[in-house]
């Protein structure tokens, strides 16, 4: 049998081109909205993407990323956009009709939220049904006979909440329901939702795949027939599509996911260690810890790592956790995640999204996106801020 290809090789040479013109090294952009058309009268379809005619259908630097990710992920196809949220309608649009009903995560991302929560039953008579997809017991008791979409968004943005994947797989399909999951919390070389049974899989390449905090960008990965469909309604026909520069940066900042990923993973789960033990934070959770509520789950489907994503809180007032933000030097006060460099954002009391989270989260808490910095430094900052709040 033939060796399987390691991640890294792939991370480096899948999806590349070959410069036949002037045979360059690297990947060239394609600056152009339009290619030259046969004159031979061979005939032209005007809506497809399976062939250069304008680049809202196909452009060669997206084509370079898609097939980047398709062979990092397995997936048979992949279609990327100019934003996750893109990416996200380009499920919910082409897959759900009038009158459907959808289970939905009850953590999730604030657009899916609101999409489900409002806009998409509101305007489009779409049913829907919130729930604490953890709990595997409590999806199957969601489903309706007209349920088609079953979004599960793992690890959830901001618990870090673990879903079963395969197991919801089996309930969606025993209903003729689809699976899309939103993975962007643990990137694409981390978590395999599509191996595990998912029918699309999900990514804001802003966060975890570009990693460089310099382009924003979605992408969904699938099975070809599904694909097509996308690539009809939400790439050509609804056109989020993503420039080619930017298909550029994010497949630049891919190459060196998994080597990224490795050293979130590391950091985090020291810095997690320092949290646990600390006796200025009143709880946290991250899925490489033992006292994370689905750590057995996350063992079993993290493979290459638990991705720099932790959520936390510390003992003190209102005015201490804001205090703490500005005393900290190295990470940054911002939204966003999946950088190079640390982010952490506060969820206060005021946040509206709390009512949706478990119950520890409700007296507000911390997002905080490990980067690529030595722990001990990191640590260092955090030591340092708790002091400077009157917390340690
Ligand atoms: C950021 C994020 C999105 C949205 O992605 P954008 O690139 O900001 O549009 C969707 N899902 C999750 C889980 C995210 O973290």
């Amino acid at each position: 049998m033939k060796k399987q290809a390691d991640i890294h090789t792939v991370a480096v040479h899948g999806g590349t081109r070959k410069d036949d013109t002037f045979g360059a090294v690297n990947q060239p952009i394609y600056m152009t909205s339009n290619y030259r058309i046969p004159t031979d009268g061979t005939p032209v379809d005007w809506s497809g993407t399976e062939s250069n005619i304008y680049a809202r259908n196909r452009n060669i630097n997206q084509m370079v990323l898609q097939d980047k990710l398709c062979a990092l992920t397995g997936a048979e196809d992949c279609a990327v956009f100019a934003s996750g949220v893109a990416a996200l309608a380009g499920v919910f649009i082409p897959f759900l009709n009038s009158g459907d009903h959808a289970v939905v995560s009850e953590v999730c991302y604030s657009a899916t939220n609101l999409l489900f929560r409002k806009y998409l039953p509101e305007k489009y008579n779409i049913e829907v049904t919130f729930v604490d997809t953890t709990d595997t017991e409590a999806v199957r008791a969601a489903m309706r006979p007209n349920t088609r979409l079953v979004h599960v968004e793992t690890p959830g943005n901001p618990t870090t909440g673990i879903s079963d994947i395969e197991a919801i797989s089996k309930i969606a399909h025993a209903s003729n329901a689809l699976l899309s999951v939103d993975a962007t919390f643990a990137g694409p070389v981390s978590l395999f939702p599509l191996k595990l049974g998912a029918d699309l899989e999900i990514h804001s390449m802003t966060k975890y795949i570009n990693g460089h905090g310099d382009s924003l960008g979605g992408c969904i990965l699938g099975k070809k027939e599904l694909l097509a469909q996308v690539k009809e309604i939400a790439m050509v026909n609804f056109g989020g599509i993503l420039s080619p520069f930017n298909a550029w940066l994010v497949a630049r900042g891919l190459v060196t996911l998994p080597l990224r990923m490795k050293q979130h993973s590391e950091v985090a789960l020291e810095v997690a260690k320092f949290l646990a033990n600390c006796p200025a934070v009143r709880f946290i959770w991250y899925p490489g810890l033992a006292s994370h509520p689905q750590h057995e789950r996350a063992k079993a489907l993290l493979h290459g790592g638990y991705s720099g994503m932790i959520a936390f809180d510390i003992k003190g007032t209102e005015k201490q956790h804001q205090q703490f933000l500005d005393a900290l030097t190295l990470i940054t006060h911002a939204v966003s995640l999946g950088d190079v460099e640390s982010l952490i954002v506060y969820y206060d009391k005021n946040s509206d999204k709390l009512p949706h989270y478990p119950e520890i989260f409700r007296e507000g808490f911390f997002r905080f996106s490990v980067g690529l910095e030595a722990a001990e430094d990191l640590i260092a900052d955090i030591e340092a801020a708790l002091k400077t709040c009157g917390l340690l």
